[in-house]
């Protein structure tokens, strides 16, 4: 189906009017900063890939994009040492067990399995071929930055709540260096990590960042190449398998595109060739994926036809 841009704005907005009353699922609050968001906010975004951007109600909201930011350093990475290194440090294999596992880190011998676990991520952010910690953090949000198509910040006050509570993620980060699964300090890494989580983002800016994906690793609103496009199936499959925590599974089933959630309550979806749409609502269900921003994207999925896995006619 040829998508036609009035029809996909009256989709965008009825998506918006049809959820903005479900009050299902809760803001993530393991992060405190998390719970005093407002539950009410919506945005949604729509980037096609010849960059023109559709949205309706918050969707330029900021927000925290939290693991969403671990698909973008992943390009980084990827970009740096391949695909093959990637798939042996990290993997590409779902965990089947809660995002910041402990017990999955043991499972594999200390593998984390794909990079959009707690462990994957920190230790992806770990790759980052870096000469300082400083020098590492540059590259990411740059890296995000150019993805986004505009210079982006960090939330510090996510930022500091996630650093004073991140105990679990630094054991994470020990237990990777014990088995050899970690490639720079542990704590450096698992800091730069928790900053790259709390760097501010809006659902345009978030799919303007997939659409950049969608279009083969060029930002269509900036013609910047910022991945290699041979790496951008490696990230959409990573996404498929692992990207909405311990319910991908469901995610495809009804949704059918690479996905990827975020507990600040942002979600991604990429449509390869054609576009990506960003979503934001806060409150989570109990996989920790934004209620709303799923039903948004499935309505889309269905409305235009977008199943990755559908007979196109
Ligand atoms: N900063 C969060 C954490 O590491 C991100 C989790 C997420 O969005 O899944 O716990």
């Amino acid at each position: 189906m040829t998508i036609d841009k009035d029809s996909l704005q009256k989709a965008v907005n009825a998506t918006i009017a049809s959820f903005s009353g479900v009050k299902d699922g809760k803001n993530a609050d393991y992060i405190p900063a998390l719970a005093q968001v407002p539950s009410r906010l919506f945005g949604l975004a729509v980037v096609l890939a010849d960059g023109t951007v559709i949205e309706a109600g918050d969707s330029r909201q900021e927000f925290a994009i939290e693991s969403i930011s671990k698909v973008f350093t992943l390009a980084r990475v990827l970009d740096q040492i391949g695909p093959a290194a990637l798939r042996q440090k990290i993997g590409a294999d779902p965990t089947g067990e809660p995002f910041n596992s402990v017990m999955a880190i043991e499972l594999h011998k200390g593998k984390p399995q794909n990079p959009f676990v707690n462990a994957g991520a920190i230790a992806t952010t770990s790759l980052v071929a870096a000469k300082s910690k400083d020098d590492r953090w540059a590259q990411i949000i740059s890296t995000y930055g150019d993805f986004a198509g505009r210079p982006l910040t960090v939330n510090e006050v996510i930022y500091k709540s996630e650093a004073d509570t991140n105990q679990h993620n630094r054991g994470i980060a020990w237990l990777l260096q014990s088995y050899g699964y970690m490639y720079s300090d542990p704590m450096e890494a698992t800091d730069v990590y928790t900053r790259q989580c709390s760097v501010n983002i809006t659902a345009a800016d978030l799919a303007t960042m997939g659409a950049t994906l969608a279009n083969g690793g060029v930002n269509p609103r900036t013609g910047k190449q910022v991945v290699q496009s041979s790496n951008v199936p490696k990230i959409l499959a990573e996404m498929c398998m692992s990207g909405l925590y311990d319910s991908t599974g469901d995610w495809m089933y009804k949704v059918g595109l690479p996905g990827k959630s975020g507990v600040g309550g942002g979600i991604l979806a990429v449509v390869p060739g054609k576009l990506a749409i960003g979503a934001y609502s806060p409150p989570l269900d109990e996989f920790g994926n934004s209620v709303r921003g799923q039903l948004a994207a499935q309505a889309l999925s269905e409305q235009f036809g977008l199943n990755l896995f559908a007979r196109k006619a």
